[in-house]
């Protein structure tokens, strides 16, 4: 009966007619990778994020791969992230042969809890990748303390968090880590199709991470270790990957940049008008924020209390299904997952990860959604509540 109604999902891209016009300049060009657009690309994003480099990669998962392997990370090493996170944040340090050890999050933001953290390093401990869940910086002025009394890289996992802010610092620009790692997947702040990158201050890093994003191969007289004997000549220094982004994506990347403070103002807009809809509602609580910091809101999570309203979520996210209004949980945590079963975690470990595994769930958030689009969702959810 609702079949007129747009359907609402959790998260999705804007893509405009300028966007798809730069798409078919590249299309019409002589570079469809490996030219000219990557490199403008790379400049015009670590200049929106205040960084000296940034290296574009195929996704935000081998950004993260990369990132883990130009630490030199490997056998014996462990890496700290936070149980609710997607996969990928624990993956990438499984890909270099180190292990992931989780740590449990704050419960307000669903981050790495700072005090944990110093609970949890050992002297294997090789790198910390906290993740900015939903678009809210971890707290990274207490992480970055803990970690640089240790000299223990950090990583960011800013894939949620592209135009979030840190007071005195925009994610990306490097003040409180070695690299941060976005990702350009649909539902993130802006789109490559699928894609990714690394920012970073350091000049040797960034020069591994390029490397290593091409098979390990180059060409620069500057890095070959005999002489060359002619323009074919080409040297792998180590083993690296394809892992690149192309031109073609390139160009809707630097499209989609010059939108990104729009994208995220309308976010902020949006997710104020659900934190004031669900302002003084028993049994809902909106995600915490945190003084100082600006949230860039990839998603807009509530904590749903659902025994108070004696109702399961599947119910819920199905009934809200029916009026076409998609929701989705971020995430089933790490150490669900069989294939992290190796680590020998039990759920009682990570007690906060729990609770907000419990009772999340996330609302549909795309800057395209109307202030009517938000006060269906809102009504929708309260009226399948019994709210
Ligand atoms: C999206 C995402 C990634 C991976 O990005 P892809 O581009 O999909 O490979 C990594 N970490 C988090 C937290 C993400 O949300």
């Amino acid at each position: 009966m609702n079949d007129e109604l747009p359907f609402l999902p959790y998260g999705r891209q804007t893509i405009d007619d300028d966007d798809i016009a730069s798409v078919v300049d590249v299309l019409r060009g002589d570079w469809l990778t490996q030219g000219p657009t990557i490199d403008t690309f790379e400049a015009d994003l670590a200049a929106a994020v205040g960084a000296r480099f940034a290296v574009s990669f195929c996704n935000g998962t081998a950004a993260l791969h990369a990132a883990c392997a130009v630490l030199g990370l490997g056998l014996g090493d462990e890496v700290i992230t936070s149980p609710i996170t997607f996969s990928a944040s624990a993956n990438c340090a499984r890909y270099v042969g180190a292990k992931p050890v989780l740590v449990d999050v704050e419960p307000a933001h669903a981050t790495l809890c700072p005090s944990k953290l110093a609970a949890a390093l050992t002297p294997r401990t090789r790198a910390i990748i906290p993740v900015h869940y939903a678009g809210l910086p971890a707290d990274m002025e207490r992480i970055h303390e803990i970690a640089s009394a240790r000299q223990i890289p950090i990583i960011e996992d800013a894939a949620h968090a592209l135009g979030a802010h840190l007071p005195g610092s925009c994610v990306g620009d490097g003040r409180f880590s070695t690299m941060t790692t976005f990702s350009f997947h649909p539902v993130k702040h802006i789109t490559t199709g699928e894609g990714g990158a690394i920012t970073t201050n350091d000049e040797a890093l960034y020069d591994a991470l390029k490397l290593f994003r091409s098979h390990g191969i180059t060409r620069d007289p500057r890095r070959l270790t005999r002489e060359s004997p002619g323009p074919w000549y080409q040297e792998q220094m180590l083993l690296g990957y394809n892992y690149r982004l192309t031109d073609i994506q390139a160009a809707l990347g630097r499209s989609q940049l010059r939108k990104l403070d729009r994208f995220v103002a309308k976010r902020r807009e949006l997710a104020a008008r659900y934190d004031r809809a669900f302002d003084g509602v028993s049994g809902i609580r909106p995600l915490g924020k945190r003084a100082g910091y600006e949230h860039a809101y990839h998603l807009y999570v509530v904590l749903v209390d659902f025994a108070f309203f004696g109702c399961e979520r599947a119910h819920v996210m199905t009934a809200l299904r029916d009026k076409r209004i998609g929701t989705q949980v971020h995430y089933v945590p790490i150490h669900h997952h069989p294939d992290f079963a190796y680590l020998g975690y039990k759920p009682s470990d990570f007690v906060e990860a729990e609770k907000f595994y419990a009772a999340s769930l996330s609302l549909p958030l795309f800057p395209t959604m109307t202030h009517d689009d938000i006060d269906r969702v809102v009504s929708a959810l309260l009226e399948v509540l019994g709210a």
